[in-house]
């Protein structure tokens, strides 16, 4: 893989501070499940041994980090931890107004209330649920327009988070520009495996769009990673910075919403980020109403001061080499073994396809939350599914169940926390698993909201 000329790359770090992890027994577990409506967000996270739910605000923060969180400014307005956040994120993105928010949903939904509402379209390679949901909510409809390669999990395209070009200027045309009031690029692609998006397929967006007036707004919660990959895998980048990347993918779009729960390397904090006086000035007036004063913008200004320096670290090249090692180090040994995941690994996650995993659970019965609580079962494991559950959908006329377009369970990595005996574990757990899959069983929801269902959705075993 792109990594195995080298020795092996170690966490470029050492350990200062430690938090234990709580053992259960396989006994405890099935309890805990059972109570639990075999969904795994509504654990107790203590009962968890090894979690890879999310890599969403669960990042290790350094020493210069909680250094940082003594010394943040909690003035109300005009914070000093302001300036420094916004210096910093102007630092990577240049755009020029900067408006903090509390998580990447807030600045979605910040950035739908204005643009969004009934009859307006938005184009995205693959919108997030939350990005959806908020499209979604104003009344607006949200479209996939992600390549071929990017819905194939055996393809080892480099970069299968590209929006398919020739589909972007159809929707256009058909959809009619005055009715799409932005278009996005996910970046890296979330919701399709954590995949990249090439510089070249940015610009092609960009330009399609901007032929119309669409302004072009990148979800850019993992740029950095996105960056690095671009750096490993398209021509011309292998001698650029990673930082000097990133410049020059946020400078080919108009703006971005941020979750810095992610590339921020923060527990909690976002951002909305354009070039726009007026759009900044309209989202300033919603954020005052929902959020908070432009200055802090539903953060504390230690948590400004942790992004600003998460900001700097998160393009540090060691980093990024051992961050997206790991991941593909886990990729590695489950293929090895077998193991049917999405390729080539992504940025983020490693993906287990949960209908070659387990054939003989059809879509209706959710083959990828079986693997999810098999894993947890097995091993303490937590992770998540992103298939039926998720993005399955009800034909609104018939009833009739419609599956997504792929069964994935999510091993999602938090940034710095575990080790590489950790991840061995994960391997080893799952290789067991593997080899008596037929044992596993289908499921039923018990109980679902009418929307992101899979957050608190109750199942049961079918018998
Ligand atoms: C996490 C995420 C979001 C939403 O961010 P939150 O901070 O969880 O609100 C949006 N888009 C993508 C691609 C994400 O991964």
């Amino acid at each position: 893989m792109q990594f195995r000329m080298m020795k092996t790359i170690i966490e470029p770090f050492r350990i200062k501070s430690v938090e234990p992890i709580r053992f259960t027994t396989e006994k405890e577990r099935e309890r805990i499940l059972k109570d639990a409506g075999f969904n795994p967000f509504l654990f107790h996270a203590d009962d968890v041994l090894i979690d890879l739910l999310t890599d969403s605000g669960t990042a290790a923060m350094s020493a210069k980090q909680w250094s940082g969180i003594m010394d943040g400014d909690e003035s109300y307005a005009g914070a000093r931890s302001f300036y420094s956040f916004e210096k910093s994120v102007k630092d990577i993105t240049g755009y020029q107004y900067i408006i903090p928010t509390h998580q990447g949903r807030a600045a979605e939904k910040i950035l739908f209330t204005i643009l969004g509402g009934t009859g307006k379209s938005v184009p995205n390679n693959t919108h997030f649920d939350t990005t959806r949901a908020n499209i979604e909510y104003s009344g607006a409809e949200a479209v996939d327009l992600v390549i071929d390669e990017g819905k194939d999990p055996n393809s080892l395209y480099p970069f299968k988070g590209n929006m398919d070009i020739e589909k972007l200027e159809n929707f256009i045309k058909e959809t009619g520009p005055e009715n799409i009031p932005i278009g996005m690029m996910t970046i890296t692609n979330n919701a399709g495996g954590g995949q990249p998006v090439s510089m070249e397929n940015l610009c092609a967006v960009r330009n399609a769009l901007h032929n119309y007036n669409i302004p072009f707004f990148l979800d850019a919660c993992r740029f950095a990673e996105n960056a690095y990959f671009i750096k490993l895998r398209e021509k011309g980048y292998a001698d650029k910075s990673v930082k000097d990347i990133a410049q020059e993918i946020f400078s080919i779009a108009d703006g971005c919403t941020m979750s810095a729960k992610k590339d921020g390397l923060v527990n909690m904090g976002g951002f909305l980020a354009m070039n726009d006086e007026k759009l900044a000035q309209q989202a300033r007036n919603i954020l005052i109403v929902t959020e908070g004063f432009p200055t802090y913008g539903g953060l504390s200004g230690r948590d400004l001061e942790a992004i600003a320096q998460g900001l700097v670290e998160v393009v540090d090249e060691h980093y990024l080499r051992y961050r997206l090692r790991s991941v593909e180090y886990l990729g590695e040994k489950l293929i090895a073994a077998g193991v049917p995941i999405l390729q080539p690994p992504g940025g983020h996650a490693i993906y287990i396809n949960a209908s070659e995993f387990a054939p003989h659970i059809p879509p209706e019965q959710y083959p990828g939350q079986s693997v999810v609580c098999e894993l947890y079962r097995v091993g303490g494991i937590r992770a998540v599914e992103i298939g039926s559950v998720m993005f399955g959908k009800k034909d609104k006329k018939t009833g009739e169940f419609i599956p997504a377009s792929m069964e994935l369970v999510r091993l999602a990595i938090p940034r710095r926390v575990y080790t590489q005996s950790h991840i061995d574990y994960v391997v080893e757990v799952i290789i067991e698993m593997f080899k008596r899959r037929q044992s596993l069983k289908g499921y039923t929801i018990t109980y679902e909201a009418p929307m992101l269902r899979h957050f608190t959705a109750l199942f049961e075993p079918v018998s």
